[in-house]
């Protein structure tokens, strides 16, 4: 349902441009509708079969969105799709989404995904979580966005208002505009835990005994942009102009740690998975970076594990992504056993697919590699429903409910292991003391 707001706001602008199309003498619904500009487009490359054929496509630049039966789907500028073709596999577009209807011109969710919530409704919603659970609740913000937006912080804990010295975890979405998916994923979450608190004796032990932080949206420029025409826009980047007037960067490729090392993300601004001038080039991402530097307390990090969603293809990753080996300097076998043994279990209950995140294809300047590298946090990815390119990244509000309760258990679990991950393998005295 849309909210009050967005009534209001649709009727503002149907008003205008009535009063416009007036002003010029001509009927309203002749302003035709609005077209958004894309760098890249939708492809479906057959042949490749193998993970250095994989590797070989994600080197082009192109992003890889999901991977089934031997065929990859990605996102790739017209350059990027010929060097796809040059390393003799098959390239064929895929339709874009279909035209949301006149409604649309209005901008906002197409009719089937009236239930997701945009910027705005997302705010609401999270202020009127945190208003009606003040003891075990808080709002407050990592910074804005480039163009301005606020990226709220919510934290969830007992004695909200205290730093305890309880173990802390992180819960992030939304780094990719158009994985909304992954914005009811962490509203559900929140809601799990404060309408569950002092009701359900599982739920009551975390909030007790974890703070929880959650970052609900990384990138709500490009979420905003990616609903804002009359089809949706299938972007994935943020909104940052470049200098050679493309907009974007892939913020899951501009974290710092062998940023731009391993072929796993374009030097190219147009590119989908540009990964920017610099490490923390991106506004967002950096302010990412500032949040998590700023939990060491005592020279050390409180963050203890992060759960990162993303859709679409049901899998969970864990680092690293830049690299196929599993175990690497600061990556020891026994962190390389907890990181498998961790995210398998989890798997068992929501029948997710889990891999090192390099076992889909090479990565690099990801989230997870910085997270374990600079601060030995636990990182893992969840890619959400769907399995596959159909519906891809815009599956109707039919599914949410269903698809975000399927993350439940993996996610109560996560919480729970959070404080010794080492304790999955036996290993907590070693490491926990
Ligand atoms: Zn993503």
């Amino acid at each position: 349902m849309p909210t009050p707001a967005r009534t209001w706001r649709r009727a503002g602008l149907a008003l205008t441009l009535a009063l416009g199309g007036l002003a010029a003498g001509v009927a309203p619904v002749s302003a035709g509708p609005v077209h958004v500009p894309r760098s890249a487009q939708s492809y479906v490359v057959g042949g490749a079969q193998t993970l250095a054929d994989r590797d070989a496509v994600a080197a082009t630049g192109a992003a890889i969105d999901s991977i089934e039966h031997g065929q990859i789907y990605v996102s790739a500028t017209l350059t990027e799709a010929a060097a796809i073709r040059r390393l003799g596999l098959a390239v064929s577009p895929v339709a874009p989404p279909a035209e949301q209807g006149l409604d649309a011109l209005l901008a906002g969710f197409p009719a089937n995904m009236q239930k997701y919530h945009d910027y705005d409704e997302m705010t609401k919603e999270i202020n009127d979580l945190v208003a009606a659970h003040p003891q075990i609740a808080a709002k407050s913000s990592i910074g804005k966005s480039h163009e301005g937006r606020d990226l709220p912080l919510i934290k969830i804990s007992d004695k909200v208002a205290d730093d305890e010295a309880e173990p802390e975890v992180l819960i992030t979405s939304h780094h990719h505009a158009r994985e909304h998916l992954t914005v009811e994923m962490a509203l559900y979450l929140m809601h799990l835990l404060v309408d569950n608190y002092g009701k359900d004796e599982r739920v009551t032990r975390i909030v007790d005994s974890r703070e929880i932080w959650v970052v609900p949206n990384i990138n709500p420029d490009g979420g905003a942009h990616d609903i804002a025409g009359s089809r949706l826009a299938m972007w994935r980047k943020t909104r940052q102009p470049n200098s050679d007037k493309t907009y974007g960067i892939d913020p899951n490729r501009n974290y710092g740690y062998k940023w731009g090392c391993c072929n796993g993300s374009s030097g190219t601004p147009s590119s989908d998975t540009y990964r920017g001038t610099a490490a923390f080039s991106s506004t967002e991402v950096s302010r990412v970076r500032d949040f998590v530097n700023s939990r060491v307390v005592g020279g050390k990090q409180q963050i203890k594990a992060n759960l990162d969603w993303h859709s679409y293809s049901e899998l969970i990753l864990w680092p690293y992504g830049y690299t196929n080996k599993a175990v690497e300097p600061g990556l020891t076998q026994d962190d390389a056993s907890t990181f498998q043994t961790w995210g398998k279990k989890m798997a068992e209950s929501n029948g997710y697919t889990p891999k090192q995140a390099s076992g889909l294809y090479i990565t690099d300047g990801s989230s997870l590699d910085w997270l374990w590298a600079e601060h030995k946090i636990f990182g893992y990815t969840f890619e959400m429903y769907p399995k596959g390119a159909s519906p891809g990244f815009y599956p109707p509000d039919t599914v949410i409910e269903k698809e975000t309760t399927r993350n439940k258990e993996a996610s109560l679990f996560f919480m729970e292991t959070a404080d010794c991950p080492y304790k999955l393998i036996g290993k907590q005295d070693q490491y926990c003391k």
